[in-house]
């Protein structure tokens, strides 16, 4: 059995693992420090599209932990990086917010506002989502467009116990009425979020730890891409009681703070 600190690589999912809301858990700036110390690569994974990673390396910086764009990785690029391999200067039509319009024009994307133009649907978080886009969405799907997503998770968890819609659910209204499975979605548990993170790591999925608060999501991403996993228990994973996951980390945490290297 290899030890927590066996690893080249240390991949953190943000909320829940990182910080909680607007607090940083307490002892993540030191046990980050402490790796980067050793020389060890730390990258910050999100499956939040509504934010630019710019703002999330913000946040970690204010919050005592620094970090540049270039150290986070969230759904949104995962899927426009997939989309400028798979179907360059496809026309998009969107139903997301301006964070991940960004990401796909800047990955070539044309994006229309006609559905019967669009060679791909593209559905994200999108918090002025409408009966007039899902119909639009129908239409394209109908029309031959592909149906592509950020992220899987239905519900986003916000401060105080308060829950609101994510992407996830608005992909199950378009499913809904097209009768059409969702072709990808590219956030965590997806392998191409994984193959991104890689790539800019330059290091073997073997080498990488994930360290995450949801077992359906970031410890299936670990085990789905061939990473090392850890469970902290500071989010959501202190809800999920760990027999009802689909799949076992090999490490639990009561936090990230179990991580600092001394
Ligand atoms: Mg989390």
């Amino acid at each position: 059995m290899r030890s927590l600190h066996d690893f080249k690589a240390y991949l953190f999912d943000l909320d829940g693992t990182v910080y909680l809301g607007p607090g940083l858990i307490p002892g993540a700036d030191t046990a980050i420090a402490s790796l980067r110390a050793d020389g060890r690569r730390v990258m910050f994974l999100s499956n939040k599209p509504i934010s630019t990673r710019a703002s999330y390396a913000e946040k970690l910086t204010r919050l005592g932990i620094a970090a540049t764009e270039a150290d986070v990785l969230n759904s949104s690029l995962a899927l426009a990086t997939y989309l400028e391999r798979e179907l360059p200067g496809a026309r998009a039509y969107a139903i997301a917010e301006a964070p991940v319009i960004e990401d796909l024009v800047a990955a070539g994307m044309r994006i229309v506002n006609e559905p019967l133009e669009a060679d791909v649907v593209v559905a994200s978080w999108d918090r002025d989502f409408s009966y007039r886009k899902l119909d639009h969405a129908l239409q394209a799907i109908r029309n031959g467009a592909r149906l592509v997503a950020t992220n899987p998770d239905v519900a986003c968890p916000m401060a105080g116990d308060v829950y609101v819609p994510d992407c996830g659910a608005i992909v199950a209204a378009i499913e809904a009425c097209s009768m059409r499975p969702v072709d990808v979605f590219a956030g965590k548990p997806s392998t191409l979020m994984a193959d991104l993170a890689l790539q800019r790591l330059g290091v073997a999925a073997a080498d990488c730890l994930m360290v995450g608060d949801r077992v359906n999501t970031d410890i299936l991403f670990g085990q789905n891409a061939g990473m090392g996993t850890a469970l902290v228990l500071t989010g959501a994973g202190r809800l999920t009681p760990l027999e009802e996951g689909p799949c076992r980390p090999d490490f639990v945490l009561e936090s990230i703070a179990e991580l600092t290297l001394v």
